[in-house]
């Protein structure tokens, strides 16, 4: 895999930088709360684009905080306010979530309905994923006789993350929690694959994130059910057998691997800037996805 360079976070006066990944920055205000924020950077076969999506963080944002909203009755989430606090940089609006401070599960807790990606690779390999068997012939993008949960490890920056089995899960956090760390990630799939089916979107798998209260309360965390921690599908091209279209990333990929963008994905170059036409597509299907799914106008 190429390299893949940390981005590098804009200073926000008024809270202190924690971190970085390759899409958000992550600050901790005064109070000890968390600033979330989105940006409009996208990443594509691992590397980060030095082309940005306008509005993408936006976006992600609301489309994240409608799915809170969705969820909330399955499982409390660790929003305390999507309004900008006073005196932080007004270019932070609508792309910044003030978020409870919890000790994260470090565990990714995905789970999948259909297989694709790194459960594919597993399933070619031993004909399970994170040690779940499963029926035999199943090809890219087959529906799954249900949905599964098949955590990993959370990777440091750079690298992937790793299928892990069930039992690796309990062996981390304890069977209780454990058990209730997989009977949530199901339910929150669940209600969303049901929601995003409805709008004629298949949700093919998603990864939340977990952490935990000082009361000891499991709090759903960081994004949830946004197109980059998850999978969406649109329903009338699915087609197993094949990769199937990317709801968002289609156009950028497809133009990264033409021969018009002149890269080579095996060079370990990082790829060139996106042309505006590919920007105003991808643009576009990140504004559809999100009025799609909330019904909301962008
Ligand atoms: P990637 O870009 O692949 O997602 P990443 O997960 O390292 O990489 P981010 O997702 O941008 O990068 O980072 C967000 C970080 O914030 C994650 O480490 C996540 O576990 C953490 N996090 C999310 N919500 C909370 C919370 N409420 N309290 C504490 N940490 C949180
Ligand atoms: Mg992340």
């Amino acid at each position: 895999m190429g390299s893949l360079q940390a981005p590098v976070a804009a200073d926000v006066p008024g809270a202190r930088h924690l971190y970085s990944g390759k899409v958000r920055d992550l600050y901790e205000l005064d109070d000890g709360r968390l600033l979330m924020v989105a940006s409009d950077r996208i990443s594509a076969f691992d590397y980060i684009l030095e082309t940005t999506i306008p509005d993408k963080g936006a976006i992600l944002t609301r489309m994240s905080l409608w799915w809170f909203e969705q969820l909330v009755d399955l499982v409390p989430n660790h929003v305390v306010s999507a309004a900008l606090p006073a005196g932080l940089p007004r270019d932070l609006t609508g792309r910044a979530v003030v978020c409870e401070r919890l000790e994260m599960f470090p565990v990714e807790c995905v789970a999948r309905g259909y297989l694709t990606g790194s459960g594919l690779l597993d399933y070619n390999r031993t004909g399970e994923v994170c040690g779940i068997p499963l029926p035999v012939g199943l090809v890219d993008g087959s529906r799954l006789p249900e949905p599964i949960f098949t955590p990993a490890t959370k990777a440091e920056f750079g690298e992937h993350d790793e299928n892990i089995a069930y039992g690796d899960v309990v062996s981390t956090v304890g069977a209780p929690t454990a058990d209730r760390l997989r009977a949530l990630t199901l339910a929150v799939y669940s209600r969303g694959e049901q929601i995003a089916r409805d709008r004629g979107i298949i949700l093919a798998d998603t990864k939340v994130e977990f952490g935990r209260r000082a009361d000891g309360t499991v709090v759903l965390a960081d994004e949830v059910l946004t197109p980059d921690s998850s999978r969406f599908w649109p329903a009338d091209q699915w087609q197993p057998g094949r990769p199937q279209p990317s709801y968002d990333k289609q156009f950028v990929r497809d133009w990264l691997t033409s021969p018009e963008s002149g890269w080579d994905r095996a060079s370990g170059e990082p790829p060139p800037p996106l042309p505006d036409r590919v920007v105003e597509q991808t643009r576009d299907r990140y504004v559809e996805a999100l009025e799609r799914l909330t019904g909301e106008q962008f």
